[in-house]
């Protein structure tokens, strides 16, 4: 499948139309940014890491009855998948607080909470991802109906309940991530975007590194190591 024109540049991605107008080609960039796009840094093969990863973890998700956009890789930095309309909402997904959780609402760093905090952020680069609730989401017209919002909800839970158990496996804690979701031609929710260690966060069960895009964001360098490692904990059964 050929690129035809540049339908969008994203911070980690370009996105590009095919010569099929139902296909969009992901091209994985090697960039890095953090505290929305205050921070911006780059690290080669980064997008290569991703791409794989994503591939993978989207290959387990859809074995597991989750519908997604992904089609196949392509090469390295290249990833065919279905159009679909970007639904404008960060689902986010917590077991363990840190990040934004910890400093909005003191929580301590590591607390590992009662239940899975389900949140949403409006995906708005210019007023910085605000938090979300329904009628924020209902009134801005990022879904049409409250259902929409519930099956957002469970399907981000089915995608932890099934990432959860296999990166603990794997020796890794899921800490949280951010998924995407569109709607594709016929109008279902489907997972679109990418699940890698640039969205999500990792915890080395043994030694409690952190084996994420935090690397980049705390200053603490060894990101490439870290997604490799990542990606070989992924790849081996
Ligand atoms: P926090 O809200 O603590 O900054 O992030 C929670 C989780 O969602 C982390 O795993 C983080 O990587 C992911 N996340 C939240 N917002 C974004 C975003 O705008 N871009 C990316 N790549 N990840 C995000």
């Amino acid at each position: 499948m050929k690129k035809t024109n540049l339908l969008y540049e994203g911070k980690a991605k370009k996105i590009w139309e095919t010569e099929d107008q139902n296909l969009l080609i992901s091209e994985f960039k090697d960039s890095l940014t953090a505290f929305n796009g205050e921070k911006k840094s780059s690290e080669a093969g980064k997008g290569a890491l991703n791409n794989k990863i994503s591939t993978e973890l989207f290959k387990l998700l859809a074995s597991n009855g989750i519908p997604t956009h992904f089609v196949e890789m392509i090469d390295d930095n290249n990833m065919l998948h279905k159009r679909c309309d970007v639904i404008l909402i960060e689902v986010i997904v917590r077991n363990i607080a840190t990040g934004s959780l910890s400093k909005n609402l003191g929580i301590e760093d590591g607390t590992v909470l009662p239940f899975t905090l389900v949140e949403f952020d409006y995906k708005n680069d210019e007023l910085g991802d605000p938090k979300l609730n329904d009628q924020h989401a209902l009134i801005l017209g990022l879904v049409d109906y409250q259902d929409e919002l519930d099956k957002l909800r469970r399907m981000a839970r089915q995608i932890n309940d099934i990432l959860k158990p296999y990166f603990f496996d794997k020796g890794l804690k899921l800490v949280d991530f951010k998924l995407e979701f569109g709607k594709d031609m016929d109008g279902n929710i489907i997972l679109i975007d990418e699940i890698s260690p640039d969205n999500c966060r990792f915890w080395d069960i043994q030694s409690g590194e952190k084996m994420d895009k935090d690397r980049f964001r705390q200053g603490l360098g060894g990101l490439k190591v870290a997604y490799e490692n990542v990606l070989k904990r992924i790849m081996e059964n």
